[in-house]
């Protein structure tokens, strides 16, 4: 079969800023029903599907430390911005009759679940989308890292990564018009060349446990599906 999906778990990270939409900030809910209307399509092709999504849209520990605050606190509002994020999609996909949960790295059991990795694996065992928020848990690391390391917990069989454009590129496109894209690299390449894809901690994290990941546009309607039956446009970085 040609159009038979090549993975049977997978992980996808999310920036907070793909659910800006056509907003200057927050969340544009019309954005966040169609990523869980694309995460709905991948789980009637029978695939196990984890979500992380980070805050940027709402807020980056950094912001507070450029203007003298204290990191630490500026990332604990980080995570918790994804945290609302991760609601936001939790709603959109039960809106649709799609079961999912969120588990948190940190503690708010009036809000959500705390996440296990136990909890994690019964419950996309038993065919929930299982959201990660609260990134680590830990100030500065990113949630590229907590992508990482959650699709390491989980036994994921690839960490897709949505971004703005289909794959990774020799330079940014939208300001670069001579940039390349690469249909496939290592690794250690990504990490060799500085393409800034995702931090490099969760590039070195996803080879140590040989997880390949793939980069492509998460504001393409039906683009998940596709991308995981091999079809369109993305970069795999594999070992
Ligand atoms: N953050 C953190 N630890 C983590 C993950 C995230 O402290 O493990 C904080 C950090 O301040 C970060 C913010 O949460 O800037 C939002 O995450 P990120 O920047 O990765 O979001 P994205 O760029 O993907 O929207």
């Amino acid at each position: 079969m040609t159009n038979r999906p090549l993975y049977r778990r997978v992980l996808l990270k999310a920036s907070g800023e793909a659910l800006i939409g056509e907003q200057s900030f927050g969340i544009d809910v019309s954005v966040v029903d169609r990523i869980a209307a694309d995460i709905a399509e991948v789980r009637a092709l029978g695939i196990d599907v984890a979500v992380v999504i980070g805050g940027g849209n709402i807020f980056r520990g950094v912001a507070v430390a450029s203007r003298g605050g204290d990191r630490v606190t500026g990332d604990h509002m980080g995570m918790l911005a994804t945290a609302i994020n991760s609601l936001a999609l939790r709603t959109s996909l039960i809106k649709i009759g799609i079961e999912a949960v969120v588990l948190s790295a940190i503690a708010m059991p009036q809000i959500c679940e705390s996440f296990s990795q136990r909890k994690a694996m019964a419950y996309l065992n038993m065919g929930k989308v299982v959201i990660f928020a609260g990134g680590t848990g830990n100030p500065f690391f990113t949630t590229d890292s907590a992508a990482a390391l959650r699709a390491a917990e989980i036994g994921a069989d690839v960490l897709i990564k949505g971004t703005q454009v289909d794959g990774i590129y020799t330079a940014d496109p939208k300001k670069d018009s001579t940039a390349t894209r690469f249909d496939s690299l290592t690794h250690e390449e990504v990490m060799r060349r500085g393409l800034s894809v995702m931090d490099t901690a969760a590039v070195a994290l996803a080879r140590e446990n040989n997880i390949p990941i793939l980069v492509y546009s998460i504001h393409e309607k039906g683009g998940l599906a596709k991308v995981l039956r091999g079809e369109g446009y993305y970069t795999i970085v594999s070992d």
